[in-house]
């Protein structure tokens, strides 16, 4: 075709709507009046209705890119598959990130009016106009041209090409519509023959060149050969075209996506070459990944199988925020760990965040390291941010508990405090989640507690010990007086004062003093394994302590 039907044709196929010139857009966007190290990074999410670890492991660093360089980092919404679309995805994107303390400088979410969102609209759907004024630039300049292949067609090239065992796809001889003279487009399109947009690629099929990524370093990636899908039939955008447009407009200077956008970073240079934009820079980040208990190996966070993979499933566990950007961190930028820990009293969003820093192989997701970092990251919180979590947590999740148990404010902090660790020697790393608090919690209030574990001993050493501690017991003993009395039990009734005593002649003694001590918390708190036994007699009182040992005695 000469390029006056270039020009016919683009007129032909685009000339019913009332388009802008691609000048007006260049105008109408231009470059951000921002330092020269500020990046420009954005959230692109497809509206699914489902937000997982690997987004907010994502959001975090465009997120702290953008603002340790003082740049901007904004949500656009890529809903250009109707059938993904889910009602108030978007919404919850906003509010799920949040949590998480991930706030957006601009995009969906702000009104389009606001002065912040200059360059909206940011909903893919929203911006057809601008994607057909650049498709048509594309056509006038001979690089895109419509096809009317039917999907029959489509399938006959891909069989004729697997029996020859060749490439599969719409390029070179095998794209029929490409060579079309203006005649055979305008009949096609008079008869009203549904078609969709290609890009004619240019791409040579043994020519490689290097794509610089960010993460990655330099890859060797074969040119693009095939004439991919710009428009499809109803005119909306593919993912391909609409990200050159809108990275391009929206002026992103990085890109950061899944690994599994690299194989098309091909597409997207020839893209942007042939719109005349210039390139973002990339960082394609890793998958999540996680050990198989059953196989052992590594392998990728599935949504289906991990309940792990979803962000809602750390707000209903209660994992505090603040803890999971910190384990989100030490995955990503592997100098976080040794700065967070010499910087204890620093925020972490002081932290040098690089992208250059971060791991190419992977990110290994592991529970195990998550709890660990709640455990110690907990611990040296204030008491009050504790509550105030806590608080907030079970009034979503736990109603009524929050209703009975932060009923007695002075209570509740104490046991904080005391599961914190509060004014002992070393702070306590017991308190994981608020899931995990709440059930740890329980043990005080009566109506909640469980007789979680058997005794050990028999039924009848259980009642001796018991009944002779509740006629030593003073509630005016200190710590060391009381357990004195437990002492002057254990010996009485046959069982070593200390460890070390019985296991040198484990013979001559029934156990040694922890059995006693043990017997009494079971009877307690119904559970071996809790903070200081003393301590928590002093919260729950004498008169709750005598009915739960009593109860106990006399067998209910
Ligand atoms: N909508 C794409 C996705 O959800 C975004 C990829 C990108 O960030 O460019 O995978």
């Amino acid at each position: 075709m000469t390029s006056e039907e270039n020009i016919k044709l683009a007129e032909l196929l685009f000339g019913h709507e009332e388009l802008k010139i691609p000048a007006y857009y260049e105008a109408l966007y231009p470059y951000r009046e921002l330092g020269n190290k500020a990046e420009v990074t954005r959230l692109a999410p497809s509206p699914t209705g489902f937000i997982h670890l690997g987004n907010l492991y994502s959001a975090l660093v465009d997120e702290r890119v953008a603002h340790t360089s003082d740049g901007v980092f904004y949500l656009r919404i890529e809903d250009t598959d109707a059938k993904r679309k889910v009602e108030g995805a978007v919404d919850l994107i906003i509010d799920s990130l949040r949590y998480f303390d991930i706030e957006f400088d601009e995009g969906a979410g702000y009104d389009d009016a606001d002065p912040v969102n200059a360059y909206g609209p940011y909903v893919q759907t929203e911006r057809v106009e601008i994607y057909h004024t650049f498709a048509k630039k594309l056509v006038e300049e001979g690089k895109a041209y419509p096809c009317f292949c039917t999907e029959e067609e489509l399938s006959g090239i891909r069989e004729e090409q697997e029996a020859a065992k060749l490439l599969t796809g719409y390029y070179g001889e095998y794209a029929i519509c490409r060579n079309w003279t203006f005649d055979q487009y305008k009949e096609a399109f008079d008869a009203g023959r549904p078609y969709v947009l290609r890009f004619r690629s240019d791409g040579s099929p043994d020519k490689e060149f290097i794509f610089k990524d960010e993460i990655k370093g330099e890859v060797k990636l074969p040119e693009n050969i095939h004439d991919i899908v710009l428009l499809k039939k109803d005119g909306i955008p593919t993912y391909h075209f609409a990200h050159a447009v809108d990275d391009h407009f929206m002026r992103t200077t990085l890109v950061v996506r899944g690994t599994e956008w690299l194989a098309s970073a091909p597409i997207h240079v020839q893209l942007f070459n042939a719109l005349g934009f210039k390139l973002p820079k990339y960082a394609h980040t890793a998958h999540m990944m996680k050990i198989d208990p059953e196989t052992d190996g590594k392998r990728k966070l599935s949504k289906r199988n991990d309940p792990e993979m979803s962000l809602a499933y750390y707000r209903e566990e209660g994992f505090h925020p603040h803890c999971i950007k910190v384990y989100l961190l030490t995955l990503l930028n592997s100098n976080f760990e040794e700065w967070h820990k010499q910087n204890p009293d620093k925020n972490i969003n002081e932290f040098p965040f690089s992208v250059k820093n971060m791991n190419n192989s992977g990110a290994l997701f592991d529970m195990d390291k998550l709890e660990n970092i709640c455990k110690n990251e907990l611990s040296q919180l204030q008491v009050i941010e504790v509550y105030d979590f806590l608080a907030d947590w079970a009034h979503r999740y736990e109603p009524e508990k929050k209703k009975i148990w932060f009923a007695d404010e002075a209570k509740i902090t104490d046991i904080i405090m005391l599961y914190m660790g509060v004014g002992q020697k070393r702070r306590r790393k017991d308190l994981v989640n608020a899931k995990q608090a709440f059930d740890q919690f329980s043990i005080f209030f009566n109506e909640f507690r469980k007789q979680e574990e058997d005794f050990k001993l028999p039924a009848e050493d259980v009642k001796t010990i018991l009944k002779e501690y509740l006629e030593s017991f003073d509630y005016n003993d200190d710590n060391q007086k009381w357990f004195d009395k437990i002492s002057a039990i254990a010996e009485r009734n046959g069982f070593a004062t200390d460890r070390k005593a019985y296991k040198a002649d484990p013979e001559s003694f029934r156990g040694d003093v922890s059995d006693v001590a043990t017997t009494v918390r079971i009877a307690v708190t119904g559970r071996s394994n809790t903070p200081d036994l003393w301590s928590i007699i002093q919260i729950i009182g004498l008169e709750e302590m005598e009915s739960r040992i009593n109860s106990v005695i006399k067998g209910e």
